[in-house]
């Protein structure tokens, strides 16, 4: 199918042209044509897939006629957990829409000053990203109306309930008008997810793309096993070292270990920052724009402020603490396999992660196999059945490393094929999510920390 089939505004197309896509996705495929009949829909696709244009050009087909109600607040409406994917959304939307006449898109996001917000606000805004809390208080506030409210789209909604932001958006949702066209994205369509479509969504077509297993095709997934932080630090040094590896994302548990951990990693000499939401906006801002533009070579990152970072350069993804939530492990590993190239995993497992590891296999179905270099080999063996899947001799034997392709295809229900030079490079992302407080994020303890090392960075000559 081409992009033409779907009926999109001709000024749309152009833009579809200019950005390289050659096809739609699956995710655009199936969503497009259900939101121009006018459905409301749920789907259930991942960042990676396509979804942003998959609700974004429907919203900006129908912007390409005025609107029939008089008045200046927003045509559409769309709520994200997290800063960085409203950022992503509003950046989609200048591009798909630029040569659309006056499309005004505006980002109301928490952690931003209320005086430029209200500025915005004054003036007539077609398009609304927003994260929930900060629009709740705008909406209190009466500084935004929404009587001319045509198109909400729920992006993420499974973060959003996750991270306690489901009564918010519910709370917004009820200051719109029941005749909106109402979108939910989410990564699966479980049974809590299904019951906010229920009080939200008017008969929802429903529709399934990509599994998560297709998802992390194009990424290598590996497993280091660890002995201590002295291992793990040695280990990180080695693969960052590695000539291939053009910039990586590490993650800690905690904020602090970020600092820390990007603190040592700089005094090594590599060109490392850390990102974490406790950073104020202008310095997440610097560090992500140096990340874009090739001066950084590793971000050290926690869960919630890397999501959503679409950076092709980043060839590898290191678990330098496995994230506590499975979820959160296919979040990770997404930030690398960008833009149609393949990446790199590498998860560092303790004795103490077995049940971390099997969840995480349990979750994306696939098998990590565990890898040695040499002359940095763990003395700790895992225990048969230990971790996630054989465990046992296999585990202890390095694998082949292959790199995969994007292969998506047509018939197969998947993304079509993509070449690199079809995909955007680089898209600008910044700023973080300012509830990296949630209590998710909250919760993720450092295993070695708790093992008793007293310096959990500290790096043996
Ligand atoms: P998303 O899943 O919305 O985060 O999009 C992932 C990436 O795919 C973004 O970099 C988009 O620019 C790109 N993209 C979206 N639709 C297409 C398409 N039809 N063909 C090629 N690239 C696309």
């Amino acid at each position: 199918m081409s992009f033409e089939n779907l009926n999109l505004h001709p000024l749309i197309l152009k833009a579809i042209n200019d950005a390289g896509y050659t096809s739609p996705t699956p995710i655009q495929e199936q969503a497009i044509p259900a939101l121009l009949a006018g459905h409301d829909i749920m789907a259930s696709a991942q960042t990676g897939t396509g979804k942003t244009a998959a609700f974004m050009l429907p919203a900006l087909h129908r912007l390409a006629e005025p609107s029939s109600v008089p008045g200046r607040g927003p045509r559409v409406l769309v709520l994200t957990p997290t800063r960085e994917l409203a950022l992503q959304v509003s950046e989609a939307a200048a591009k798909y829409g630029k040569h659309l006449p006056r499309v005004r898109v505006v980002s109301i996001l928490g952690g931003m000053p209320y005086p430029l917000q209200n500025k915005l606000l004054s003036q007539p805004v077609d398009i609304l990203v927003a994260t929930p809390g900060r629009l709740i208080d705008h909406i209190q506030r009466g500084r935004i109306q929404f009587s001319r409210l045509e198109m909400m789209v729920l992006d993420e909604a499974d973060r959003m309930l996750d991270m306690g932001f489901i009564d918010d958006v519910e709370t917004i949702a009820s200051a719109t008008p029941a005749t909106r066209q109402t979108l939910l994205f989410s990564a699966t369509l479980d049974g809590a997810i299904d019951k906010v479509a229920a009080r939200l969504l008017k008969a929802p077509q429903r529709i399934q793309v990509a599994t998560q297993q297709a998802k992390l095709d194009n990424i290598e997934q590996r497993l280091h096993y660890v002995d201590d932080m002295s291992h793990k630090n040695r280990l990180l040094d080695h693969l960052l070292r590695d000539i291939t590896m053009k910039q990586a994302i590490v993650f800690t548990a905690t904020k602090r270990d970020a600092d820390t951990l990007a603190d040592n990693l700089s005094a090594q000499g590599h060109e490392a920052a850390a990102l974490h939401g406790d950073m104020n906006q202008r310095d997440r801002n610097r560090t992500l724009t140096k990340l874009r533009h090739g001066g950084l070579r590793v971000l050290v990152a926690t869960d919630v402020a890397a999501r959503g970072i679409d950076v092709a350069g980043i060839t590898h993804v290191i678990n330098f603490d496995l994230p506590k939530f499975a979820e959160d492990y296919v979040h990770r590993i997404g930030r690398t396999g960008r833009a149609g190239a393949s990446g790199i995993a590498v998860s560092f497992a303790s004795v103490k992660d077995g049940v971390s590891l099997k969840k995480i296999e349990r979750f994306t179905g696939q098998r990590i196999d565990s890898h040695v270099v040499p002359g940095l080999e763990p003395r700790f063996k895992p225990r048969p059945g230990v971790g996630a899947g054989a465990g046992g001799a296999s585990r202890g034997a390095p694998s082949v490393a292959h790199k995969r392709n994007r292969t998506w295809s047509n018939d197969s229900g998947r993304a079509p094929a993509v070449g690199n030079g079809n995909w955007e490079n680089g898209r600008g992302r910044s700023l973080s999510d300012n509830r990296e407080k949630a209590p998710r994020a909250n919760t993720a303890t450092n295993t070695f920390r708790n093992s008793g090392a007293s310096s959990p960075y500290f790096r043996p000559k």
